[in-house]
């Protein structure tokens, strides 16, 4: 396709009729699977976008966004979240002890637990009387350096430290597969690690492969470009 056309065909498209696109199909993979799409919640994923490309999404009914960025969430979410009560606002990006407070004052979910001293931490702040959101377990499933997440061989062991000894409510899975292998192994392989430990959430599948996640099992899916265009 020339580039003029794709940018007369961008300029036709609103957020709305892209969110409406979207959940179409999500709707269409989720029946494909036997499954009910209101199995699954689109997180709409708006770092690097401003309140402006936010409140069109807003207007056309979306209330569950994600953030990969605390500082940047808390830039512009309590205002939008003030305005719209019902909105949820989950952290899909990595989360430093130091930002803990600040995160938990935003944040409704938390996709990226991955490590002993956060899991503490969170408990160290529900005993100071912090309502702690809901948690996701981030597993590296590409067991990649630069990634963050638990490996999957010890993910298990983390999972059960969470709830046993940290007395943690642990909601589901998170992965983010590598960028050049088959996302299918990787959906597969989280399936899997939460069948095992009864968890029934899955967070998985972004813009390119969103429908083979929910073919996979994912309950969450986390759609940044195809809502809001490309990322500034
Ligand atoms: C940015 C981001 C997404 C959304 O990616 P798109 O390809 O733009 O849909 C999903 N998950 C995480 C963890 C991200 O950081």
């Amino acid at each position: 396709m020339s580039n003029s056309l794709k940018d007369r065909q961008a300029e036709s498209e609103t957020p709305a009729s892209r969110l409406a696109a979207i959940r179409a199909r999500i709707n269409k993979a989720a029946r494909a699977a036997g499954r009910d799409p209101r199995e699954v919640t689109l997180v709409a994923v708006s770092k690097t976008f401003g309140a402006e490309d936010i409140a069109p999404l807003i207007e056309a009914g979306q209330r569950v966004f994600g953030e990969n960025r605390v500082q940047e969430a808390a830039a512009k979410w309590p205002a939008l979240k003030a305005a719209h009560a019902d909105i949820e606002l989950h952290l899909i990006g990595p989360l430093q002890t130091n930002k803990l407070a600040q995160a938990l004052a935003l944040f409704d979910a938390i996709h990226t637990l991955d490590r002993e001293r956060l899991a503490a931490a969170l408990v160290k702040a529900r005993v100071e009387g912090a309502q702690l959101p809901r948690l996701f377990i981030q597993v590296n499933t590409g067991e990649e350096p630069q990634k963050a997440g638990i490996a999957p061989r010890e993910a298990d062991a983390f999972i059960a430290r969470c709830r046993e000894v940290h007395g943690l409510a642990i909601e589901g899975l998170m992965c983010i597969p590598p960028v050049d292998e088959e996302p299918a192994l990787h959906f597969a392989l989280l399936d899997k690690i939460a069948r095992r430990n009864g968890l029934a959430r899955l967070s998985m599948g972004m813009s390119g492969d969103f429908e083979t996640a929910i073919a996979l099992g994912a309950t969450h899916v986390r759609i940044g470009s195809a809502l809001f265009g490309s990322r500034r």
